[in-house]
């Protein structure tokens, strides 16, 4: 089994226009697109996001018999304690290869849009990494924790010193993860877009420490363009950290493969 990208959108996510078969026509590997599912709070000006497993299906059912069986069904959760039955109720019965587990925003505001003024970064960290932690814990069905870093996205020169104040959550965090049997993201979005390349550094080598052997490097790409955005090099940073295997899931079953050369 050869390694392939775990974290794609189509047309079936609200911020993707995308077609399948511009992913499908780069390569000859598995495509498996994680399509968004996230509940808002009353508070926030936002519908609820649900995919439409019906179409989905219909869709990749109808592309795999067109592309010898490469398509893959995914689904990325933007998880929030409030909504973790909804979430559940959602889940159960419906078949995917692959679970990516999100924390999108806080049930008042997206961790994109952050004004900066709002919160110094340091009380910022401990509340998003205090979700995470807390969606790793309710989400043991999630296959992989997609980009960490997501919820800095907002802030500028984030440092490793400044996450090193986080540690003892973070530390949680990959602990759960571990007992969990869950993946790490290399989110290479995050790393050559969001320049926090640096961050994962620290990442890697913590999740080593409590561990972790189980990685996975996606694009998060939301145009077929950005598909295997910066594999080379993601790649590449995991052989120095004396990382050699991937992980890819299929069927919920984590499979270790070989880093491609
Ligand atoms: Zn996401
Ligand atoms: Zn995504």
């Amino acid at each position: 089994m050869q390694y392939y990208d775990q974290h794609l959108h189509t047309y079936f996510s609200p911020d993707s226009k995308e077609e399948f078969e511009n992913y499908l026509s780069q390569s000859e590997l598995p495509v498996v697109t994680t399509e968004h599912i996230d509940f808002y709070s009353q508070n926030q000006s936002h519908d609820d996001v649900i995919p439409d497993y019906e179409g989905y299906s219909k869709k990749i059912a109808e592309l795999n018999q067109k592309f010898n069986n490469r398509l893959l069904r995914g689904i990325e959760i933007g998880f929030t304690y409030a909504d973790r039955d909804k979430i559940e109720q959602f889940l159960a019965g419906k078949d995917y290869d692959i679970k990516l587990l999100s924390i999108h925003h806080n049930g008042r505001h997206g961790f994109m849009t952050l004004n900066h003024d709002v919160k110094d970064l340091k009380t910022h960290l401990e509340e998003y990494f205090g979700l995470m932690l807390e969606a790793v814990r309710n989400a043991p069905y999630a296959n992989v924790l997609a980009h960490f870093d997501f919820g800095l996205r907002g802030y500028d020169n984030v440092k490793v010193e400044d996450l090193q104040d986080s540690e003892e959550l973070l530390l949680q965090i990959f602990e759960t993860m571990v007992s969990n049997g869950q993946a790490l993201e290399l989110n290479t979005r995050s790393m050559y877009r969001y320049d926090n390349d640096h961050l994962y550094d620290y990442a890697i080598d913590l999740f080593k420490s409590v561990g972790g052997d189980m990685f996975t490097v996606s694009s998060d790409a939301h145009v077929a363009g950005d598909y295997q955005l910066g594999f080379e090099e993601a790649f590449n940073k995991l052989r120095n950290h004396g990382i050699n295997k991937l992980v890819v899931f299929q069927k919920g079953i984590a499979h270790y493969v070989d880093i491609p050369q």
